[in-house]
């Protein structure tokens, strides 16, 4: 785009979106750049980012080095690295060797539908005594985004699909603000039972219910992956660090970039975070573009 004023138009509807209240318009506004590639940052991280923010993309490698970063993580704050020593360790995965005679049937999946019948009829775990529909998730097959949640709620549980509660509405607001259709991603859950009085699931139903999830990202194949919450973004970066902790990077999640911010319900209970939100989901909508 090389309008500033379309930008600052643009900017003003996407927060009228997602109805914040503050309407900050980046000070750079004016000064639009056409995208321009900087030695040493992969493409689809090279805009500038508003001056509003102190976001700052550096490549993997290329940070100060006085912090040790986790293999993938690439901060965005300069010298806000967490660069724990011995960074905690969280939920660990070991989803069985895919080979081609792996006799695993989420394994063996080669369709999201396969998948959505596999989770149908899984008893796996605990949840599936109280639920009254499965939630695999819905989208496109091919989606560039995939987005990704905590589980499914009550009126999730009663209709079989995901966010198409209160939080839903708003994650449909949040996605049309970067003009995406929710037809157009694929949005999912880590657990596909409702737990009951929407708890939070506990360690043994998410390790039971990923390997779901982690099959149907690998059959995705997303550039991007939205996890919303600390359900969503713990389990998928295999972390214990809290969402303050894990936004504003690009993590990777089997080599696609994640990017982590506040759940919707959350947001609904706290209009404050909806501003932040918006800042990491533009930096997922130009991770996309990229
Ligand atoms: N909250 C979630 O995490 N997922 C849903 O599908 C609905 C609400
Ligand atoms: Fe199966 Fe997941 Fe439902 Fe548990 S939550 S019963 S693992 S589909």
């Amino acid at each position: 785009m090389s309008d500033g004023r379309a930008l600052a138009r643009a900017y003003l509807e996407q927060q009228r979106l997602l109805g914040t209240d503050a309407v900050m318009v980046p000070a750079d506004a004016r000064d639009v750049r056409p995208p321009s590639v900087t030695p040493g940052l992969r493409p689809g991280l090279v805009e500038p980012p508003p001056s509003h923010t102190s976001l700052v993309l550096l490549t993997p490698g290329a940070s100060p080095g006085k912090t040790q970063q986790p293999a993938g993580e690439v901060s965005l704050t300069p010298g806000a690295s967490p660069g724990k020593p011995g960074m905690e360790s969280g939920l660990t995965y070991d989803p069985p060797a895919q080979d081609l005679f792996s006799s695993d049937p989420v394994q063996r999946a080669t369709t999201l539908a396969e998948i959505a019948d596999l989770v149908a009829a899984c008893t796996k775990c605990r949840l599936c005594e109280a639920r009254t529909n499965t939630v695999s998730g819905e989208g496109a097959d091919r989606a560039r985004l995939v987005v990704v949640g905590e589980g499914p709620g009550k009126t999730e549980d009663q209709t079989g699909r995901p966010f198409v509660g209160k939080a839903g509405e708003l994650l449909t607001k949040i996605l049309s603000a970067i003009g995406l259709e929710r037809e157009q991603v694929f949005i999912c859950n880590i657990v596909k039972c409702r737990p009951p009085e929407n708890r939070t699931p506990q360690y043994d139903e998410i390790a039971a219910c990923v390997p779901y999830l982690f099959r149907q990202i690998e059959l995705i194949g997303p550039r991007v992956i939205l996890a919303m919450g600390n359900t969503a973004a713990q389990t998928l970066l295999n972390t214990k660090q809290s969402l303050g902790a894990l936004r504003n990077k690009v993590h990777r999640f089997r080599g696609v970039p994640v990017i982590v911010t506040y759940h919707p319900a959350a947001l609904l209970r706290n209009p404050n975070w909806k501003k932040p939100t918006w800042d990491d989901v533009r930096i997922a909508h130009r991770l996309l573009d990229g």
